[in-house]
């Protein structure tokens, strides 16, 4: 299965759980880019307080990182789906974008930098 397909059979998947429940009702622009930064925020909750170092050990643990991938699958779920819903080709969407960073930030000014690209 191509990258392709399988990313659509997800797709599928994520909007047959939400038409099963009869949930599209509730799954407006406003309420799925609110979810996406709920669900972002219980991310960030497993860090909260942590240096990056203990975040990084934090992630190590089976169990800890079983539960950052839940919330990273909320993510996407959202994000997908609000995407869809939105008619953004999600693969144009994301290699343009990747296309504006290289631009942005190309290596020679960037690398190993931390920078804003207007501070380059
Ligand atoms: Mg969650």
């Amino acid at each position: 299965m191509t990258a392709n397909k399988k990313f659509q059979s997800i797709l599928k998947q994520i909007k047959k759980m939400r038409d099963d429940r009869d949930w599209m009702q509730f799954h407006n622009p406003k309420d799925l880019a609110e979810a996406i930064s709920i669900e972002a925020a219980e991310l960030l909750e497993h860090f909260l307080w942590k240096t990056p170092k203990e975040s990084e050990n934090y992630a190590k643990n089976k169990k800890n990182l079983r539960e950052i991938s839940d919330e990273l699958a909320d993510i996407f779920n959202y994000a997908f789906e609000l995407a869809d819903n939105l008619g953004i080709d999600i693969e144009k969407t994301i290699l343009k974008k990747l296309k504006n960073i290289e631009k942005k930030y190309p290596v020679s000014k960037s690398r190993g930098k931390a920078i804003k690209y207007n501070k380059l």
